[in-house]
């Protein structure tokens, strides 16, 4: 269908849309209309992907500054749902684009849009995703390695710029890649043809045309309309640099699934060095040794190049980097690229002595049997005072090593990664003051004996990785299902928003059902708080709702732990109380592990289970990968359980440090921090179970602190306005009883037809709702004026947006509509049993034991 915001024609690829996506993408044109940032939350399954695209595709068509659109989301498979989605869209946009001959039908009368399937002109467009040499490359041999950093490494072997140069000269002296080489055969920009691409798509062509995929796909990124990556792409500042420096800045960024988003940008400004790293990076310094003797006698020229070059300054040699991400440089900025590299570390023999000095240093420093944190400031200080290492030539430490590399014509750089990681450390460490904390820790765990030190290079502050980010672009589109509370991510990034929505689910029948269990059938409290958590009687308590759910819930249930730890001794318990024989009865049982691989038979047998009707149980843990990344629809998942609140384990020092940190700088409450990150990964745990409209499920969450107002105020509103006071506060049997009620009657025939005008609007349904609300508008500012005793009525006046009072009556309007989509989440009535779980816990020193802290 086509409809218009404002005089934007928006094509959308379905003859319906929900009401939360018409809002949406009203929102979003403001927010590109305005240049700005905006963080939006919209319920799982409403079609979140197609509404960004179809009005960021409409708006790059319609307006003659065509600006880019940048994609990021987390997996490969996101990514390639993203593409199939676009190429859909574009099909679809080709039938309202007749082409000359398609204008008119043979008697001369012109036709109607949408022109039938297949019809029409496609628009002028180039969308590619990006991915890593291991899920792209077609080498066949280096596309058999399994680990990713092997694939670059071989890969990287044969592709930079000294083994193409010494390949090409003589022919057989340097194994290069046929793929590579013929990229540079074809003209730049015309490497792959206007269309859209997925993955698969591109491997298969360049296949055909005897290219490289990945390279294939970098070359032609200045030349993209769209492009879909992920994260790290964008806010990793290693690969940031090489791969998205050329984008341009009015250039449209969306972080889709961004509710981990913070994490992900500490993540890749973070860096842990143990001791077995420095021991490798110690033996690879040795190798550089040996290999600059080498080349001082053979090819000392070359040495002496290097020298004179780094005298000029770092700017003339950036232009190779192409294939050398994993050499990059963690921070350079451009004022670095300007100096020249300190007298001391430009030799290479001197360099080399200068990392031999930084890693004994290191490895000394991990000797000790106490537990350090210190800033960058005092460790460069005490690295000063005890090797007289300057900060300043620290800080190339990272560019100059890949220079190093480069020039000694170093292969399997892969043995390397543990040197490159101390690298990029020194340059973190001497870069950057405040924002990051260095936590030594001698042991593993607590009751230790055996020391295993880990050295945590920290930071503390998200915002400094996507900084350059918000600075570069302007209009930045964070979102996702689970996002609440909204106005957290801003005050964590430290950026303003122009639009902050949340919207509500709009359902004709009730499709998932929300509950909180806060007590057993005997009455007895159930919560996962530390204290009680190992109980019998919680355990039993949450063992008989999995008992009674398995017996009246059909094919797939989802089960949620807040950690591993403790859905192991659960586990056990269970098994020890019988429980698990009970559940056997019923469905199969099926758990995750940490490691992958188990993981994914665990889920490919489970999906089976539910497929062939025996039912089956899948336990997890939040934070987990299923949690994060599987979608249990339909029959793969009719309730999923939360049992206990999924916080984090508050003993960790990280988590200490970064939660004063947040509380210093952001006035961000500890309490209210962990709160939010438990909640946040509640809302993904629950969200599973839900993939669309026409799906249902029940979202379980088994622990009495979910019924307090703190805690579902933080819920994402379309879970939040679902749960009724009835059911916020239910015993298991209660539960049960409501959840038989549910299910029978989901089971029930149900006439789609119902939806229309209410959660689904046609053409004709937005534009009267446009209507309406252009004419509510209208009186609110006739009233406006009448009130304010202006002149008169405003009916019919000029409305001066920059006016005050008008301004005044906008946002007036604006809560009239918030309102009238069912209030905010604080007007949630608060059920509070009057504890406060934090009290006592953070501030005063008192330290607790156990793995996560309910006090
Ligand atoms: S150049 Fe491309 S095809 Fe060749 S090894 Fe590297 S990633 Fe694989």
């Amino acid at each position: 269908m086509r409809f218009y915001i404002d005089d934007l024609p928006v094509i959308f690829p379905y003859p319906y849309a929900f009401p939360e996506q018409v809002a949406m993408m009203n929102d979003l044109k403001r927010t590109l209309d305005a240049n700005g940032k905006a963080v939006i939350e919209s319920p799982s399954g409403t079609g979140k992907t197609v509404s960004l695209l179809s009005l960021i595709v409409s708006y790059q068509m319609h307006y003659p500054a065509a600006r880019k659109l940048i994609y990021c989301t987390r997996t490969v498979p996101e990514i390639e749902k993203v593409l199939a989605e676009l190429s859909r869209l574009m099909e679809y946009r080709a039938r309202y684009n007749p082409g000359e001959d398609e204008v008119k039908d043979e008697d001369g009368v012109e036709r109607e849009l949408p022109l039938p399937k297949g019809q029409g002109q496609h628009e002028d467009i180039l969308a590619l995703g990006l991915s890593s040499r291991k899920n792209l490359c077609i080498h066949p041999s280096v596309s058999r390695e399994r680990r990713g950093n092997v694939v670059d490494a071989r890969c990287r072997d044969m592709t930079s710029a000294w083994a193409c140069e010494k390949g090409r000269q003589e022919p057989g002296s340097v194994e290069l890649c046929d793929f590579h080489e013929n990229l540079g055969k074809l003209e730049p920009g015309h490497l792959l043809p206007h269309g859209v691409w997925t993955l698969e798509d591109v491997k298969d062509y360049s296949r055909e045309q005897g290219i490289c995929p990945y390279f294939g796909i970098r070359r032609m990124l200045p030349f993209v309309n769209i492009v879909v990556y992920s994260f790290h792409y964008l806010l990793d500042p290693k690969v940031a640099e090489q791969v998205s420096k050329e984008m341009s800045k009015d250039a449209i960024v969306v972080f889709d699934e961004a509710h981990n988003i913070d994490n992900v940008c500490i993540e890749s400004l973070s860096i842990d060095l143990t001791r077995p790293m420095l021991d490798s990076a110690y033996r690879s310094v040795d190798q550089l040794a040996k290999r600059v003797d080498e080349v001082k006698k053979t090819d000392a020229a070359k040495l002496q190049d290097e020298y004179s070059n780094l005298v000029e300054g770092l700017q003339q040699s950036s232009t190779e980097r192409e294939a050398e991400t994993f050499m990059a440089n963690p921070v350079l900025p451009e004022d670095l690229l300007k100096e020249a590299i300190p007298g001391n570390i430009r030799r290479a023999e001197h360099f080399v002595a200068f990392l031999k000095r930084f890693v004994e240093y290191l490895k000394t420093r991990m000797r000790v049997l106490h537990v350090v944190a210190e800033t960058p400031t005092s460790f460069l200080q005490h690295l000063k005072d005890i090797t007289y290492i300057e900060r300043k030539p620290l800080r190339f430490c990272a560019e100059r090593l890949r220079m190093l590399v480069s020039t000694l014509e170093l292969t399997r750089l892969d043995e390397f990664a543990a040197l490159q990681k101390v690298a990029a450390f020194a340059t973190l460490v001497a870069t950057y003051d405040k924002g990051f904390l260095l936590i030594l820790e001698p042991f593993e765990t607590e009751n230790a004996t055996v020391p295993n030190p880990i050295f945590h290079f920290t930071c503390l502050d998200a915002s400094l990785a996507i900084q350059p980010v918000f600075e570069r672009f302007s209009s930045v589109i964070i979102t996702s299902g689970t996002i609440s509370p909204l106005d957290m991510y801003p005050k964590m990034l430290k950026f303003e928003t122009v639009v902050q929505e949340s919207y509500p689910m709009t359902l004709t029948r009730q499709c998932f059902l929300p509950l909180v269990i806060t007590r057993g059938s005997d009455q007895i409290a159930i919560s996962s708080r530390f204290e009680v958590r190992n109980d019998p009687s919680v355990v039993r308590n949450y063992g008989s709702i999995l008992i009674e759910y398995a017996k009246c819930i059909p094919d797939g249930i989802v089960a949620f732990f807040p950690s591993y730890l403790y859905m192991e001794s659960i586990v056990s318990a269970w098994h020890d109380m019988g429980i698990l024989e009970e559940v056997w009865k019923y469905k199969l049982v099926f758990i995750e592990t940490p490691d992958a691989p188990e993981t994914s038979v665990a889920l490919e047998n489970y999906r089976r289970a539910c497929d062939n009707g025996r039912g089956a149980i899948l336990l997890s843990v939040a934070r987990g990968k299923v949690s994060e990344g599987i979608d249990f629809d339909h029959n793969y998942g009719r309730a999923v359980v939360m049992f206990g609140v999924p916080y984090q384990y508050t003993e960790s020092r990280i988590l200490k440090a970064r939660l004063e940190f947040l509380r210093d700088n952001f006035r961000i409450r500890e309490n209210d921090f962990l709160t939010f990150d438990a909640m946040r990964h509640a809302a993904q745990c629950v969200g599973r179970v839900l993939r669309g409209k026409s799906d249902y499920g029940l979202m379980v969450f088994a622990d009495k602190r979910f019924a307090r107002a703190d805690k579902r105020s933080k819920l994402p509103k379309w879970i939040a306005q679902q749960i009724t006071d009835t059911h916020s506060n239910l015993s298991t049997d209660m539960a049960i009883v409501e959840s038989k009620l549910f299910i029978r009657r989901m089971a029930q025939p149900f006439d789609q037809g119902a939806k229309g005008g209410v959660s689904l609007w046609s053409v004709k349904d937005i534009e009267e709702r446009q209507r309406k609300e252009k004419e509510h508008f209208e009186r609110l500012m006739a009233q406006d004026g009448l009130e304010l005793g202006e002149d008169g009525a405003l009916d019919g006046d000029v409305i001066d947006f920059n006016d005050p009072e008008t301004l005044e009556a906008v946002e007036r309007h604006e809560r009239e509509l918030e309102a009238k989509r069912g209030g905010s989440a604080a007007q949630i009535e608060e059920l509070a049993d009057g504890e406060d779980e934090f009290d006592g816990q953070f501030g005063d020193g008192r330290e607790l034991e156990g793995m996560d802290v309910d006090a």
